[in-house]
């Protein structure tokens, strides 16, 4: 199969106008879920699906399904895919690549005469990005079952619109009871995405290859003081939901740097205050703290530390504390014999790897609860995503996307 050809000027065409499909000016990239841009990218991607002879369909929630059929209709199907979804200022190849990317890569095996005995799947999963709903992967969350769907039905975003009325609107109806996918429905998922780190560009490394994904947690606390005039209130007498909020920021950072383990991270990334006037003290403060680490225990330890600082510091400044754990989940290991296929796969591509741990979550952490999962990574320079300037060189998504090709054909066979 070393005749796989990645056509990689039309792959690169196929990024650049997706980028362009965006809610901000050019060349940022701003996708949130189910606005205009997102359903037109949607629109985009499942052109390119229909061209490439996939057959379509769409569950509850959004997640779109694009399939090539295999010679052995009774075998698990393969998947692969990832998200374009993008949050607000980001780049164009964040999940992008692992859509696109999976497109060209059945695209290159189709050309190459390949006929798989199992079908290869393609899955464009709804909102990766928790920018609208404050919680990542909905779409992958309900398609393995830990998300309730009587829970994602519950999802509000800032303006108080439900996840029903927006995917409802965006023409996504049906029960989300329905979106849930049996265990063992595929024989192996395998994403295919940027780093979002340093480590691959600095090592000169073409590819890493994922044996473990890093368990993400989320809280959020509400913190509910009084008001007040910043000059007739004195300062004895104050309840400053903001300065309660500072105090709790700085125990997140203290208890992630004493865990003890040094993949503890904790990063206090929405702060909002009211009523944000600077002659008013605050009289309520918005956090959202989001907690990771490669171990659970370490990363438990952390949270239960943070959530008793917080309720000791509000209550000695007689703030209300309203806390919640949006999300903790498990961390996913791979698939060990994907991971071996993979560095076969490399070996025989004559291509540099490693194997390393992605500290970034992807719908691969929840596709990990249904099936065997595994995920390869290409590098970003100077490690960075989620900005406008993120970028891969066409090289470096040709040589993941060959990688993607040859994984794919020798898991359906
Ligand atoms: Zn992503």
């Amino acid at each position: 199969m070393n005749s796989i050809k990645v056509d990689i000027q039309r792959l690169q065409r196929e990024i650049d106008e997706l980028a362009l499909i965006t809610e901000a000016e050019p060349p940022v990239v701003t996708r949130v879920l189910f606005s205009e841009a997102d359903l037109r990218g949607r629109e985009f991607v499942k052109k390119l699906c229909r061209e490439a002879g996939l057959a379509l369909r769409a569950d509850a929630v959004g997640n779109i399904f694009a399939r090539w059929d295999g010679a052995n209709g009774k075998l698990p199907p393969v998947a692969t895919g990832s998200h374009i979804d993008a949050i607000p200022n980001a780049g164009r190849y964040d999940g992008v690549v692992g859509v696109l990317g999976a497109i060209e890569a059945i695209r290159a095996l189709k050309k190459a005469g390949h006929r798989p005995q199992r079908a290869i799947e393609l899955i464009v999963f709804t909102a990766e990005e928790p920018t609208r709903f404050g919680i990542g992967c909905v779409g992958s969350r309900l398609l393995s079952g830990v998300l309730a769907p009587e829970k994602a039905a519950a999802l509000q975003d800032r303006d108080g619109k439900s996840l029903d009325e927006w995917r409802q609107g965006a023409g996504y109806t049906g029960s989300l009871e329905s979106v849930r996918l049996p265990k063992d429905g595929y024989a192996a998922f395998v994403e295919l995405h940027i780093e979002q780190g340093p480590i691959l560009e600095r090592e000169n490394t073409a590819i890493g290859i994922v044996e473990k994904i890093a368990a993400p947690s989320t809280l959020r606390m509400d913190l509910t003081g009084v008001g007040g005039h910043a000059g007739g209130t004195l300062m004895p007498g104050r309840r400053d939901a903001l300065l309660a909020g500072a105090e709790i920021a700085l125990a997140v950072e203290r208890a992630v740097t004493s865990s003890g383990s040094p993949d503890t991270v904790g990063t206090t990334g929405v702060f909002r205050i009211e009523p944000g006037a600077v002659n008013s003290v605050p009289c309520r403060a918005l956090l959202e703290i989001d907690v990771r680490d490669t171990k659970v225990a370490t990363r438990d330890a952390a949270l239960a530390q943070i959530e008793t600082a917080a309720a000791e510091i509000c209550q000695r400044r007689g703030v209300v504390l309203q806390a919640e754990r949006v999300n903790v989940d498990p961390p996913a290991v791979c698939d060990a014999a994907l991971v071996e296929m993979v560095t076969g796969v490399c070996r025989q591509l004559g291509v540099s790897h490693k194997k390393m741990t992605s500290r970034a979550y992807h719908d691969t952490l929840f596709m990990a609860q249904i099936c065997p999962c595994m995920m390869i990574f290409i590098p970003c320079r100077g490690g960075v995503s989620h900005r406008p300037d993120e970028f891969s060189s066409p090289e470096q998504i040709e040589t993941g996307v060959r990688v993607l090709a040859q994984t794919l054909a020798r898991a359906a066979d």
